[in-house]
């Protein structure tokens, strides 16, 4: 398997850590190597964990501030799915997307479409509002939730909390 070098990143992230005085350690290239690595969205717990697999010697603490590095670096940005937790995804050379989760399995799906991105811009431009940054949240249920929902109701032979009744006769 190839190595990924993430060239690039490496150096973005050794410029910043040494704007702010720190040192470069391997642990914080191991933490940055197996986030880039990652292309998913995380929790900082999730990404001990995937690092724990490769040097359990490295605490939770630094991980979490090496994301904190990441973020301020560029690097990672925050999204949240509204469940109360703080996840990290790419954002350098990553696209703006949206998204829409879940709320059965918590998968994540990314989406991105210019119509509503410029339908956004016109409605901040009508308020006389200078959009910096926004997160587009879909809520629902994935394909799969559907399919189980849809299964758990013909087996029990109840009826469907949410009924779409008919078409509009004429
Ligand atoms: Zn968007
Ligand atoms: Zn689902
Ligand atoms: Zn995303």
């Amino acid at each position: 398997m190839k190595r990924e070098e993430f060239t690039e990143e490496k150096e973005i992230f050794e410029q910043h850590i040494r704007k702010k005085g720190l040192r470069r350690t391997a642990q914080r290239d191991l933490i940055l190597e197996i986030f880039l690595r990652t292309e998913d969205h995380l929790s900082s717990e999730d990404l001990y964990w995937l690092v724990q697999k490769e040097d359990p010697s490295i605490g939770y603490t630094t991980v979490y501030r090496t994301l904190k590095l990441l973020t301020e670096a560029g690097l990672a940005r925050e999204v949240r799915f509204g469940d109360g937790k703080t996840y990290y995804e790419h954002h350098y050379k990553h696209q703006h997307h949206d998204h829409m989760i879940c709320t059965e399995c918590g998968r994540v799906i990314e989406f991105y479409s210019p119509e509503i991105e410029a339908l956004q811009d016109e409605m901040a431009a009508k308020y006389n509002f200078k959009p910096i940054y926004h997160n587009l949240r879909i809520l629902g249920l994935c394909a799969e939730c559907q399919e189980k929902a849809q299964e758990v109701i013909t087996a029990s032979g109840a009826q469907p909390k949410v009924r779409i009744v008919g078409r509009v006769i004429k």
